[in-house]
């Protein structure tokens, strides 16, 4: 069974079978954020994929790798500013 490290708190995840290079997998001890989880020469390295939740309805928007303070997210229809503290993401009405 392929296993990853999560990049923030160490911990062993083992991949489920059939996961692919670019899928996103839950760590047990980390809200926030997903492991974008990636096949390097037969080794699986995983780096941390953060996600926001919209302030309208709640759903879990997953950001892309190079996301940064002050890009923009869509959901409900509307944007949203993405702000940076404490090591997590948030999503403010723009
Ligand atoms: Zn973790
Ligand atoms: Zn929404």
């Amino acid at each position: 069974m392929p296993v990853v490290r999560c990049p923030d708190c160490d911990a062993v995840i083992e991949l489920p079978p059939g996961t692919r290079s670019g899928d996103l997998v839950e760590c047990p001890n980390c809200a926030g954020h997903a492991l974008r989880v990636r096949e390097d020469a037969g080794r699986w390295v995983a780096t941390l994929a953060h996600q926001v939740s919209c302030p309208n309805c709640d759903k879990l928007l997953t950001l892309p790798e190079d996301a940064k303070p002050g890009d923009t997210v869509e959901c409900c229809g509307r944007s949203y500013r993405l702000t940076f503290e404490y090591g997590a993401f948030a999503a403010e009405e723009a």
